[in-house]
């Protein structure tokens, strides 16, 4: 059996990697982080030296990256030594420019690839039931679909290559917004008068519902589940959060169109961010509403 090489063990990375080993795949891992290789080898991923030396031979390759610029590096260096028809799978979350020139160098290597971000956070991850949107080839996309299986929950084809990414993007452009407007919802309510709980028995049954006031409620004291529980410990960190909310304004900028809302939830992302909330949770964002935003 070849194996699978997978290059960024990460928050993301390390546990899909481990979830493909528990699968009964091979997989042999790399992270620039030397402590992270070592947590992954309990984890029954075979850590090593390089990523090419991870690569070397491999059914597949996997990459779980922070940004465009890592994941073009790693193919590149990966895709000249490479020398029969493998998978490239990225699952990283980046701007749709560079997930279209990956896609191009692999195309021009003979070599299959797909774009297939993740939505399901660290605990998806961790349970193995992430939702993987997937751009590329119909071939290429059937080739890495029993792959992502085994590290998800839903697999979904949502066309050409960069076309996940494009997915991933404007599902958190709905995200970034509907959070806000519910912790503004949810400011003016106590201001109001009118209780968190109260707010939430209406609205999650009424017009105002969304997957951030029901799945995810900023106010605390609702769902035992939502990070405002757990002092707003991620979770999803405002840091990515904002980094996505970049990466469709970036995207909306390419093809001309205007995003007003998504423009100002970057804004008030970056705001939240740069008084040293990166690392909390995105809806913990509710704090610096009820207290004003700075000037
Ligand atoms: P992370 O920072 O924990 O992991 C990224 C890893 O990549 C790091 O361990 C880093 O050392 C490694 N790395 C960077 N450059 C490398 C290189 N050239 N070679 C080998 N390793 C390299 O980040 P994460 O939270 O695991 O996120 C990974 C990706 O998943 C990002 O694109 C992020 O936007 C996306 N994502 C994250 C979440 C989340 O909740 N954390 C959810 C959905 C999507």
């Amino acid at each position: 059996m070849t194996h699978i090489a997978f290059i960024g063990l990460g928050r993301m990375g390390g546990p899909m990697a481990a979830n493909l080993a528990k699968a009964g795949r091979e997989v042999r891992g790399f992270d620039l982080d030397p402590r992270l290789r070592g947590e992954a080898e309990p984890l029954g991923v075979q850590a090593m030296g390089s990523a090419l030396a991870a690569a070397q031979g491999a059914a597949a390759i996997v990459t779980m990256l922070p940004a465009g610029e890592a994941v073009l590096g790693v193919w590149r260096e990966v895709l000249a030594c490479v020398d029969r028809p493998t998978l490239f799978i990225d699952c990283s979350t980046i701007d749709i420019a560079s997930a279209r020139l990956a896609h191009r160098l692999a195309q021009d290597a003979g070599h299959p690839s797909v774009d297939a971000p993740v939505s399901g956070g660290v605990a998806g991850a961790t349970a193995g039931t992430l939702t993987f949107m997937c751009g590329g080839e119909d071939s290429a996309f059937e080739k890495a679909r029993g792959l992502l299986a085994d590290m998800g929950q839903r697999v979904i084809h949502c066309g050409e290559g960069g076309l996940g990414q494009a997915a991933k993007i404007c599902n958190n452009m709905m995200l970034g917004a509907t959070m806000i407007a519910t912790c503004e919802a949810f400011a003016l309510a106590e201001r109001l008068g009118l209780s968190d709980r109260t707010l939430f028995d209406v609205a999650s049954v009424s017009s105002g519902q969304s997957w951030s006031l029901t799945h995810y409620c900023p106010a605390p004291g609702i769902l035992p589940t939502s990070p405002a529980n757990a002092d707003y410990r991620p979770g999803f960190m405002a840091a990515l959060m904002l980094k996505d909310l970049g990466l469709a304004q970036a995207a909306a900028e390419s093809v001309g169109l205007e995003t007003p809302l998504a423009a100002l939830a970057a804004r008030i992302y970056a705001l939240y961010v740069e008084r040293g909330e990166g690392e909390s949770d995105f809806s913990g964002v509710i704090r610096m509403i009820r207290e004003g935003l700075p000037e």
